[in-house]
């Protein structure tokens, strides 16, 4: 057993964010699954919105936040967000964050959904790989922090009610204790519990299922946002083809080549993603979409360096080629609830960033915030943890749900239940969906947990974590008899009365305004 100040799971933008604060006060412990540098924040591409230009800036973006959020944002949350985002982005910029300048200013571009050009980015489109590259330069230097790669976090320890700390699955096998005065959540998203996904896979909703196990309230779960245009070849990765794309004007036509955004949202090619996503769904019933730059006039290849470098290895070139898109899951605007200060509702357990639902992005996230909600929120709950964190005492309580005991189950029979559960939500409780086909994926889930994957790899851990994902978004989706933000329901396709968030705590659903 070990024994930190502060645990921190996940060293994502929210993580390190988080462990760069606590460390002035205790010793960090910061783990994460694979290497420091895979995460979704290093594959973010298009940018961080952030409003630098004053108090107007400042409102407009939070009224684009607002809008985006389809009824649904928290707005205490949001204004925490537009109104701390310059000051924390300024303190990236001190700790060497080299975003793209023009003549010295910072270059500022527009995505969907935003009615100013407030995003910065860096490299062109690797935007999220200089900020965790700079992050870690900066956690690196500080002796309090401890980074831990290829360590898997199993379950929370919790005692009397508190969360006093978690087991750890180190990358030899070996299972360890952390006992801390406060554990953060900062573990990411869930893309990887549908079949298609943008996001890489450590991003299985590991801490989201931890503290629903350990029973903590989890909220908003059946908004996942799918991202309308990544790449769409047999074959190829599902990679992700960043709105900016579109920002800088690409089209997006059909198989018969005809530009159809018209026929589905005045604001085109940037109308929010939902619509968007729904868009390409319909009009690729009769065959391919495809984004199309050939009338764009500007050197793309050095505006998406990484984007033009992934597309040759398929003999693409942006502004020459149609380039095939479809949608894939994206960014879970739902996760741990936590109010404005990162607490859960367990004492001792706190989140931030994409695991968490502070309720920033209400159904529906506005581009290029959710960098902004790690880089502001994981600084504020590490705020929060030091005000309110005291030790603990020495006992062990451990409670163990996801370590199942039995006999264990071989990594290729781990790997094919997987892929099962993946294409279930896909069909059945992915971007279109009706009553039919949401029971039929609760049937399906109810077959699976019959064949859990047993044992303590990291897969097996995995695959019971994205089973209570799973769960937790088909029972959400059902609950919600409307359309609203990134859930649409055929069978509902209109808002209920009041917009209402889904909780879902120790297997209850109920709906709060
Ligand atoms: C392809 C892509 C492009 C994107 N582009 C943008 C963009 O341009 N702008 C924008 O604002 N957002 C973008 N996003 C979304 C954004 O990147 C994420 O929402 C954000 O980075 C999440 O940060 P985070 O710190 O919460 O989690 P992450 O960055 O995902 O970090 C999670 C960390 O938790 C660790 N972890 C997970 N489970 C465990 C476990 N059980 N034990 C130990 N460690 C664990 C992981 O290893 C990782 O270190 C994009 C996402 C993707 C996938």
């Amino acid at each position: 057993m070990e024994r930190v100040d502060f645990l921190v799971i996940g060293a994502g933008i929210a993580g390190l964010s988080a462990a760069i604060r606590l460390a002035a006060v205790g010793k960090v412990l910061v783990v994460t699954k694979e290497e420091l540098a895979e995460s979704n924040t290093a594959y973010a591409q298009g940018g961080i919105a952030v409003a630098m230009g004053g108090d107007e800036d400042v409102a407009l973006h939070l009224k684009d936040t607002m809008a985006a959020g389809d009824g649904l944002v928290n707005r205490e949350a949001a204004a925490v967000l537009v109104e701390q985002g310059p000051r924390r982005v300024e303190e990236l910029l001190e700790w060497g964050t080299g975003f793209d300048r023009e003549n010295g200013e910072l270059m500022r571009t527009r995505e969907g959904a935003h009615s100013r050009s407030r995003i910065l980015h860096a490299n062109g489109d690797a935007t999220g790989r200089e900020i965790a590259v700079s992050l870690l330069r900066h956690a690196r230097a500080i002796p309090a922090i401890e980074l831990m790669e290829w360590t898997t976090s199993v379950d929370l320890l919790v005692e009397d009610g508190r969360v006093v700390g978690a087991t750890l699955l180190d990358g030899e096998g070996g299972l360890r204790v952390v006992r801390a005065r406060a554990v953060l959540l900062a573990s990411g998203g869930a893309g990887q519990v549908y079949s298609d996904t943008t996001n890489p896979a450590v991003a299985t909703g590991d801490g989201i299922a931890m503290a629903y196990r350990a029973g903590a309230a989890v909220s908003d779960m059946e908004f996942y946002q799918f991202h309308p245009t990544a790449f769409a070849m047999k074959g190829a990765p599902r990679f992700l083809l960043s709105e900016a794309l579109r920002g800088e004007g690409a089209y997006l036509v059909n198989a018969k080549g005809e530009r159809f955004m018209e026929r589905y949202h005045p604001l085109l090619e940037l109308a929010p993603r939902d619509v968007v996503a729904r868009a390409i769904t319909m009009e690729g019933i009769d065959g391919p979409v495809y984004l199309d730059m050939r009338h764009v006039q500007k050197d793309l290849k050095a505006r998406f360096p990484g984007i033009s470098a992934f597309l040759a290895k398929y003999r693409l070139e942006l502004g020459r080629d149609l380039i095939p898109v479809r949608p894939a899951a994206h960014y879970l605007m739902g996760g741990v609830k936590t109010d404005v200060h990162g607490r859960t509702s367990l004492p001792g357990l706190y989140a931030a960033g994409e695991a968490a639902c502070t309720g920033v992005h209400g159904a529906n996230r506005l581009a290029s915030n959710s960098l902004l909600e790690g880089l502001v929120f994981g600084a504020l709950v590490a705020e929060t943890m030091i005000a309110e964190s005291r030790d603990q005492g020495s006992g062990i309580r451990d409670q163990g749900s996801a370590s199942s005991p039995g006999s264990v189950t071989s990594e290729a029979a781990i790997e094919k239940w997987i892929k099962e559960l993946r294409e279930m939500m896909w069909k059945d409780a992915g971007l279109l969906r009706d009553v039919a086909g949401l029971e039929r994926a609760k049937r399906g889930w109810m077959t699976l947990a019959r064949t859990i994957p047993r044992g303590l790899s990291r897969r097996a851990v995995e695959a019971r974590n994205l089973h209570v994902v799973a769960g937790l978004i088909i029972e959400s989706a059902l609950g919600r008899k409307e359309s609203r933000g990134a859930h649409f329901r055929n069978d509902f396709p209109q808002h209920g009365k009041v917009a209402k968030h889904s909780v879902m705590e120790r297997g209850k659903l109920s709906f709060v305004a």
